[in-house]
């Protein structure tokens, strides 16, 4: 019976590897194993959405990646719904909040790592504390490092340095270079922007806002929700977001923000408001109202000149990673035999609210389904 078993390996015992192996435990015929070099599985998904886990959105639109064709036709193959009824079969409950953000209903990411790993079949063996370093593909077979089992089938889903969940990442995807892949730069994506000529007073300060990012004249994004003010810069998921619409720029020069803190009413009529007040406490933070004193500025548009955004070990994904023109549409790899690639190792990324998440199942899923065919 073993002999007709198919032998798959699975490289990361994040999102998407941990949902593919749960997929693959429920076809007998297949044996599965995980490596994951670090002791405790799921770490970046343990960390995802503050601990609570967004695991994806209902309504998500391809606009929100950077790839959004891929995603469009992803689309056509597996959906919000279907992933929705994937986990209510395996048991998870969700809620979803009014922006069509799901999330566990414990609010905790842990139930979600559970759902994946607890009373898995026997067919699936995790191999923790085990760092891929090499590769090769040997007679038909894929073989790991010196593992003893050669493999039918491997899946590249070790994700990205970004985060730096757990802070280990440093060698991270070493054993990439066994394959020459094309792989596009490594660049933090859904990050904080450190700004230029930026008052180190402002720091600690929270307060909400419409955000634009310009490019010279040109708006490149707009969005409004609330933002902190850092020692250099901005953070906040709508600053994450912008963010990413900053790093799709094919040349990042000339960018700027410009904040407006009249976020409840975006023509608020300041000029009344600072003729019939003599100083501005009563309307903005403190800190922003001492600042504003020292050195007055438009209070629809405080400007700043984007400098970068956060290294990559403060940003929630990568921008970047094997370019997409290594696989085909079911995520297996067009210049090797038997070779898969998921999730955020591909040069795919979304903005804040579960797109990223969504995209690492979603190609576990397809993936699931091409394996067993
Ligand atoms: C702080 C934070 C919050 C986030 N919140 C959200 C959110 O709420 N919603 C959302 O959609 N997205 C969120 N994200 C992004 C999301 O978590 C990732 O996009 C997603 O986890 C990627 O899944 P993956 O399977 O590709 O990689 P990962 O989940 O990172 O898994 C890769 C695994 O491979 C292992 N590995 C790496 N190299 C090797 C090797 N050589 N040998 C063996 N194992 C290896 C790693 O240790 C890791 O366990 C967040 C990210 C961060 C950092």
């Amino acid at each position: 019976m073993s002999c007709k078993r198919k032998h798959i390996a699975i490289i990361g015992a994040g999102a998407s590897g941990l949902f593919l192996a749960k997929k693959l435990s429920e076809s007998p015929e297949m044996y599965v194993t995980v490596f994951e070099k670090n002791r405790q599985v799921g770490a970046k998904l343990r960390a995802s959405g503050g601990g609570k886990a967004n695991i994806f959105n209902r309504y998500i639109r391809p606009e929100h990646y950077n790839q959004p064709e891929f995603i469009a036709e992803l689309l056509h193959h597996y959906s919000p719904e279907q992933l929705e009824s994937q986990f209510a079969e395996w048991g998870l409950v969700t809620i979803t909040d009014e922006e069509g953000r799901v999330y566990p209903a414990s609010q905790f990411s842990q139930t979600v790592v559970d759902v994946l790993t607890l009373y898995l079949h026997e067919n699936v063996r995790l191999e923790t504390n085990y760092d891929i370093q090499h590769l090769e593909y040997k007679n038909y077979k894929w073989v790991i490092n010196d593992y003893p089992t050669p493999f039918d089938v491997l899946v590249l889903a070790s994700g990205s340095p970004a985060g730096m969940i757990p802070k280990n990442q440093r060698n991270y995807n070493y054993y990439l270079q066994d394959l020459a892949l094309k792989i596009n730069p490594l660049e933090s994506s859904l990050s904080g922007f450190i700004l230029k000529d930026y008052p180190k007073s402002l720091s600690g300060c929270r307060t909400k806002a419409v955000v634009s990012l310009y490019q010279n004249k040109k708006l490149i994004h707009k969005e409004s929700g609330e933002i902190t003010f850092k020692d250099d810069g901005v953070s906040g998921i709508v600053i994450m977001n912008l963010s990413a619409y900053y790093r799709r720029l094919p040349s990042t020069k000339n960018c700027r923000l410009e904040i407006n803190l009249t976020y409840w009413d975006e023509n608020f009529d300041t000029d009344t408001y600072l003729r019939d007040n003599r100083n501005t406490t009563g309307l903005l933070h403190p800190k922003l109202a001492a600042f504003y004193h020292q050195k007055p500025f438009d209070i629809h548009r405080l400007a700043f000149q984007i400098d970068d955004t956060y290294p990559l070990e403060g940003a929630q994904v990568c921008h970047g990673g094997i370019d997409l023109s290594e696989i085909d549409g079911n995520f297996s790899a067009k210049r090797f035999k038997n070779l898969c690639i998921l999730g955020e190792m591909l040069d795919v990324d979304g903005v804040c609210g579960g797109y990223n998440l969504f995209f690492a199942f979603a190609s576990a899923a397809i993936t699931a389904t091409s394996i067993t065919k």
